[in-house]
């Protein structure tokens, strides 16, 4: 099979055969048709974290396609169904975390590709427990953004107490951040849009945004508090600038949801403000398997629009440099068909 893979963190992806691999008895062989391009994969690929990946490796955690073997252990899923194989390959089901709801958080758990081989390949292997049935009707291009961009900012519009009436603030309309405004207008508050680029402005306008910013000639905070200042703002962009001016545009007693994982990320707060505020800031990891079925049913009733490209798996590298020039329309996803 063809798979893209990561030798050096300072090199670019090659992309080579491999055997298909055989399951393990927990475990699903899955015929890969569309594999999403997350920016975490050019973070993983580049070796950006404190915790790093062991190359060589697979990227891709965006991953459908078609299950093709499945072990003598697997109950949930079978031959011939369609899955996604989202971040959380898998984790061990039974601690704390696991069965109050917070399987993301997890000690024990696995990265797709990142700490197992993920999905930039023909085929891929994934726990028959942790992937996520796509329901029929969902165009699986469409299903792969989802099961990253799509289930890590409905769990972030989630956990920032969004809700009818109140006013959020979505800081880069990328491949996260175009389904983050959409998770907001869907919770019923005021949307703000934050970007860098005329395209993802405009992007942000067609997916009707209430208000919309241009981070390179406005003050985003400024901004933001003139409109009575936000109950939630959710931190997509890829830059420390940003965190700074979503901070800054929260109102009293608002949430900073914390997504984007630049390499060294970092915010400096303010105490004595963050205090008389009441400022809320919270970090939010993908989301759960239940997280990502929600997000999947939004998409059949027809509440989500993905907006995406197709690419090539053999033009991975040129595809990593488009995403970091901004000049995706939103996001790219690997066509593996035929
Ligand atoms: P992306 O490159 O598609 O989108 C980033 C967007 O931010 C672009 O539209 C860009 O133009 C915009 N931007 C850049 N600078 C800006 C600024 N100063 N202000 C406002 N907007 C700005 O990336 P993506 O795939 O959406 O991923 C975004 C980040 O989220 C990455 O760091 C990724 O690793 C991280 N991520 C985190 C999780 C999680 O669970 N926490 C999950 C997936 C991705
Ligand atoms: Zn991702
Ligand atoms: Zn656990």
């Amino acid at each position: 099979m063809k798979a893209a893979v990561v030798h050096d963190f300072a090199a670019p992806l090659v992309v080579e055969e491999r055997p298909v691999p055989t399951p393990g008895p927990h475990q699903v062989r899955v015929r890969i048709e569309a594999s999403g391009l997350c920016h975490t994969d050019i973070h993983a690929a580049h070796g950006d974290w404190p915790v790093q990946p062991n190359p060589p490796f697979v990227p891709g955690h965006e991953g459908v396609g078609i299950v093709e073997a499945a072990g003598d252990l697997v109950r949930h899923v079978r031959v011939g169904e369609r899955v996604a194989i989202p971040w959380l390959a898998d984790a061990c089901g039974r601690c704390d975390q696991c069965v109050s709801g917070w399987e993301t958080l997890c000690l024990q758990q696995h990265n797709s590709g990142y700490s197992v081989d993920g999905a930039y390949a023909q085929y891929a292997l994934a726990h028959g427990d942790y992937v996520v049935p796509v329901p029929e009707g969902i165009d699986p291009m469409d299903a792969a953004p989802l099961s990253c961009a799509g289930v890590t900012t409905y769990k972030a519009l989630k956990v920032s107490g969004a809700r009818p009436g109140t006013r959020v603030l979505i800081s880069g309309i990328g491949g996260l951040g175009h389904l983050a405004l959409q998770y907001a207008r869907i919770c019923g508050a005021e949307t703000i849009a934050v970007d860098v680029t005329d395209d993802k402005l405009a992007l942000a306008r067609d997916l009707g945004a209430d208000h919309v910013i241009d981070a390179r000639t406005q003050d985003v905070a400024a901004e933001v508090q003139a409109l009575g200042g936000a109950h939630a703002a959710i931190a997509l962009a890829v830059s420390n600038a940003s965190f700074q001016a979503a901070y800054g545009a929260l109102r009293r007693g608002g949430t900073l949801v914390l997504v984007a994982l630049p390499a060294g990320g970092k915010l400096e707060l303010p105490v004595f403000e963050t205090v008389l505020n009441g400022t809320k800031v919270i970090g939010s990891i993908v989301g759960t398997r239940e997280d990502l079925a929600e997000v999947f049913r939004l998409h059949a009733l027809g509440r989500t629009r993905v907006i995406r490209e197709t690419r090539r798996l053999e033009d991975v590298n040129a595809c990593f440099d488009e995403v970091l020039s901004g000049k995706v329309s939103a996001r790219l996803v690997f066509d593996l068909r035929g």
